[in-house]
């Protein structure tokens, strides 16, 4: 049985005030939740212990969005996974395409990344897809053959999130077409060694095609950014039908 996540990246918005707000406004909500499915909010840093505090007996999963690969050490700006671990948190974002592209995170990082969250107890939630461009120019299969060839080397597949996010449809109200998703989500399980890894679809979604991504066999959950900032549409994305 493949596990359901429903994940939200809040990226660098939300100061602790806001999610406090948040919370008020969403929390209400998942007394509707089915429980087959896992509700994880990916936030900043400094909301993480916000969060921490405040979650007591909810059923969301705090996530993060970085994490390093030495347990402790002199790089500054960097999180380590004991220093999340300790707060509770749970999953991990790794190798999402905006630090691909505007902070240097190449595969090999990416890999390094992938094994500090399970060395240190944390779910990471790999990040792979193409650009425009590389679709364009029907690349879309090699190039993400070519990710997690690079990015799972030595990863244990008994611990792990992958989410397909075509970097063309992130944040642009651009969704892949459902089908399409299904597809390369389809290609990916078949790149790994375990069948029962969750793999998210994320690019704008939203409460309008939540159902219909969702109701794809290959889709097992959604990473999204822009509508799980808002407690209505964060909800009404965990309440899929
Ligand atoms: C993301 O940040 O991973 C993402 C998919 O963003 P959005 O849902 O806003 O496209």
């Amino acid at each position: 049985m493949r596990k359901i996540v429903i994940a939200g990246n809040w990226k660098m918005f939300k100061t602790q005030a806001e999610s406090l707000e948040f919370l008020k406004g969403f929390l209400p909500s998942l007394g509707e939740t089915p429980q087959d499915r896992e509700v994880v909010l990916c936030v900043p840093f400094t909301d993480l212990s916000v969060f921490s505090k405040s979650l007591h007996g909810s059923r969301i999963q705090l996530g993060a969005q970085n994490i390093h690969w030495e347990g402790s050490g002199a790089y500054t700006g960097e999180i380590s996974g004991p220093m999340l671990t300790e707060i509770g948190v749970r999953y991990v974002i790794v190798g999402h395409s905006e630090r691909r592209q505007y902070f240097g995170e190449t595969d090999h990082t990416v890999n390094l990344r992938l094994k500090a969250a399970q060395k240190f107890g944390l779910t990471p939630i790999l990040c792979v897809g193409e650009t425009k461009q590389q679709r364009d120019a029907l690349e879309t299969e090699s190039l993400i053959i070519n990710q997690l060839e690079k990015d799972l080397v030595d990863i244990d597949q008994e611990n792990l999130v992958i989410a397909y996010e075509p970097i063309w449809a992130i944040g642009t109200g651009d969704t892949c077409e459902t089908k399409e998703a299904n597809r390369v989500i389809g290609i990916i399980r078949n790149q790994l060694t375990n069948p029962n890894v969750p793999i998210q679809y994320g690019g704008s979604v939203k409460p309008n095609n939540i159902d219909e991504i969702m109701a794809q066999r290959e889709i097992d959950g959604v990473l999204v950014g822009g509508a799980s900032l808002e407690p209505a549409s964060f909800a009404r994305l965990v309440n899929y039908k």
